[in-house]
This record gives C-alpha cells, structure tokens and sequence, in this order.
C-alpha cells in the first residue's frame, strides 16, 4: 500500500527498492536447495582430511568452486589459505566470513559411510587424520554461503570477504601459519572489513541449537615448557645426586595453587594443566632431567600475566629448594581471548532469532577451549557462535566430544550452520545506511 505522503515518482523507485532487498524466506529456500551439495562437500573433506599447513587439496577443491561461481580467488595465503570477494552491487560496508579448512592426527573410529582412513607424518610417526573439529562441515558452509551470496550479488549491498583458513589446529614445529600469518600477510587489506563473523559446530549442542555470549567466550591459551634439572646418580643413592623427579613434582603441585589460590574465581575461572612429564629410562637411575609440557588458559590479559608471573616463581623457586634448577619457558603464538564484540553481539543475536526462534538461541558459558579466529577479533569487532550437531535423540552430554576419535557431526546441523551464516550476513549489511 502506499503512504499517504508518497508522490508518484518517488513511489515509481520506493517499491522496486523494497523489492529489491533480499528477504529470510529467500536465503532459507537458496540455503535448501543447496543442502545436498553442502553435504557432499563436507563428506569429500571429511574422506579426504589434511593436516595443518598441509590442507592442499583442500584449499584446491575450495578455489575451484569460488572460481566456478565467477569469484577473484587468491590462493596460497599462509601456505594453503583461500581468498576471494564477493563484491555486491549496492553501496555498503565489507564483512569477513571465516571458515577453517585442517584435520588432527586421530584415528577415526565412526562407522559413518565417508569415514576417513588417511594417514600422515606427525612428529616423526605415521598417524590416522579425521576431521574430529568439524572443520569439513565449515568449510562446505561457507562454500554454501559464497555460492547464494554470490548468486544475489546484484541486490547484495557492501563486499563479502570469505577467508578459508588454514592450520586453527596449530601449526607443526618450527612452521608458522594459521590466522596470526593471514593477518601478516595483508588479509585485513583486501577487502577492510568493519565486522567479522564465523562460527564453530560442538558436539555439547544439540542440532538446532545456537549458543554465543557478548564479550569473553573461548579462552586464551598459552603453552609452556618447564626443564629441571638435576644431577644423575644410582636410584638406591638418592642423596649423591639431585632428584629432578622429586622437585618437578612439587612443581606440578605447586603450580595449582595458581588458579585456586592468587586469581578472582567469581572474575572469570582458568587453568593450568601440565600434560607430560618426561625424565628417566629405568627404575634404578635417577636421571639429570625432567621435561615438562602445559597449556594456560585464562580469560583477561590480566590474569594471564599473573599466572605466567606465579608459574615462573614457582618453577624456579620450589626448583631451588630442592637443590635443583629449572626453566620456564613459554612457547610462541599465543592465542588471544576470543572476544565477541558486545554491539554487535545483540545484533546478531536478534538476526539467528529471527531466522531460528528465540528458544534456538542459548547463551554459551565460559569455554576454556581456544580459537586462532582470536587474532581476527581482536583487530575487527567480531562474533562468533556455536552450532549444535549431536542429533536431537541424543543427550549431547553423552555424545563424544569434539578430538573425539568418535565426533560426529549430524548433518542436518548443516543447514543451521549455512542459513546462520547467511541470516547475519545479509541482514548485517542490508541494515547499514546506504
Ligand atoms: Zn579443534
Ligand atoms: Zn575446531
């Protein structure tokens, strides 16, 4: 109907700019019809998993399909990245969409039909590589994603820049890659994003299910490694040697008072965990050394700091009262807390509950897990979410979790995860002032 005020002529262009806006039922319908294909995608990587750094096939089969769908690709960006910008033809800002590409070294233990049964070099061992992250069902979404934005380009607003990520699993000894090396590399330049958005399918949601918080979500991690050293002597002869067994003990010990004892537990939790101890061959020496590797995950910048502060004191201090001495040191690349941008964040939450239902949308806790895309929200304002793939039948408490040689992702959680990221995609840039 037309407004009272409306005169003819503005009336001609007001409907067919209306018109023109690209609606939820649109992208629900392109999202279906691409469902087969989004499936076959993801079950072609999953048969077909590649490392970190490693993911060449992959990225080839993604470049193909940007390429076929009329897409600029860039290729070889931190070793295996893809890149390509879906350029809309109305006015409007750029937005990033990220999907991760890499497997793990996991024997896969499914019985799906697509099952993997690769094999690569880790570490020196030949080792089973599985999609165990879901990794495969993001880079098929976004795939997904690319081919509808891209087929509605001539009513689309703004630019689209779709990153597909190599290496969020970290990277091989001595190598860099991942976000941290697409950042370098100039990816932020490509297109000048003001908003970037990507998401992650769990196992601890039910399919149907989304789940993001405003702020802190997934935890900064850091690694560490801890070296004691002492003296070696006869295991029956303790005293004429110096036991680092016995020190790095303590220092594990020790080491967990951190977080029960120096942190503000109702500020936000976090954690030290050591998860190998190395030192010694048989049971009657006492060897000179101990290797000790962890992990530290915290939440703020600032309990971070504390907790390598108190770590370091602890190492060297309890190391010297048993006579021994020992090294912290932290390992490179870091990741970053993953911060969801609070505007934002409710912006995107009122998109995924138009699109799935207010009761679809949970707010996620505290993750103690971490995410490379962490570099990426930290240099443009972000949101990132959870989508559920344990199927409705099952409790997802049960099901095996993500690096579970037995993760499953219910395929259906496809659809939610391609129609999440096209809901935010589009009405982010069809709501900005044109
Ligand atoms: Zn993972
Ligand atoms: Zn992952």
């Amino acid at each position: 109907m037309k407004p009272a005020w409306c005169l003819a002529f503005v009336c001609a262009i007001g409907p067919a700019a209306a018109a023109a806006e690209i609606t939820g039922a649109e992208l629900d319908a392109a999202a279906a019809s691409l469902d087969a294909r989004v499936v076959a995608w993801r079950r072609d990587f999953h048969r077909n998993p590649e490392l970190a750094n490693r993911e060449f096939r992959t990225s080839a089969k993604v470049a193909e399909h940007l390429r076929a769908i009329g897409l600029e690709v860039r290729t070889g960006m931190a070793h295996t990245g893809v890149v390509a910008v879906i350029e809309g033809a109305l006015p409007g800002p750029a937005i990033l969409l990220r999907a991760d590409m890499d497997a793990l070294p996991v024997t896969e233990q499914t019985d799906v039909p697509f099952k993997s049964v690769a094999t690569a070099e880790f570490r020196g061992r030949t080792v089973g590589v599985m999609h165990a992250c879901g990794h495969d069902a993001h880079t098929a979404m976004l795939m997904g994603a690319a081919e509808i934005l891209a087929g509605m380009r001539d009513r689309l607003p703004g630019k689209v820049l779709l990153v597909f990520q190599p290496a969020e699993e970290g990277v091989p000894e001595g190598e860099q890659g991942g976000a941290p090396m697409m950042l370098d590399e100039g990816l932020l330049a490509i297109a000048k994003p003001e908003a970037a958005f990507s998401l992650h399918v769990g196992s601890s949601l039910p399919t149907g299910a989304i789940a993001l918080r405003p702020g802190p979500l997934m935890a900064g991690s850091d690694f560490f490694r801890i070296v004691v050293t002492g003296r070696q002597t006869h295991g029956s002869r303790p005293w004429s040697g110096i036991d680092p067994i016995v020190a790095a003990s303590s220092i594990v010990v020790a080491a967990q008072t951190i977080v029960s004892r120096d942190l503000d537990l109702t500020a936000a939790p976090a954690v030290v965990t050591v998860g190998a101890i190395n030192g010694g061959v048989r049971h009657n020496i006492i060897p000179g050394q101990v290797e000790m590797l962890g992990t530290i995950r915290t939440f703020s910048e600032a309990d971070r700091t504390k907790v390598i502060e108190r770590l370091r004191t602890i190492t060297t201090s309890v190391a010297t009262a048993h006579g021994a001495s020992a090294t912290l040191e932290m390992m490179p690349d870091p990741n970053p807390v993953l911060v969801n941008d609070p505007d934002l964040t409710g912006t995107v939450t009122a998109s995924l509950q138009r699109a799935f239902g207010a009761s679809a949308i949970r707010t996620s806790s505290l993750l103690t897990v971490a995410e490379d895309y962490a570099h990426i929200a930290q240099a443009v304002p972000s949101v990132y979410w959870w989508v559920g793939v344990t199927p409705a039948a099952q409790d997802p408490a049960g099901a095996p979790d993500n690096h579970s040689d037995l993760f499953f992702v219910d395929e259906a959680g496809l659809q939610v995860g391609l129609r999440s990221l096209l809901h935010v995609a589009v009405d982010y840039l069809q709501a900005q002032p044109r």
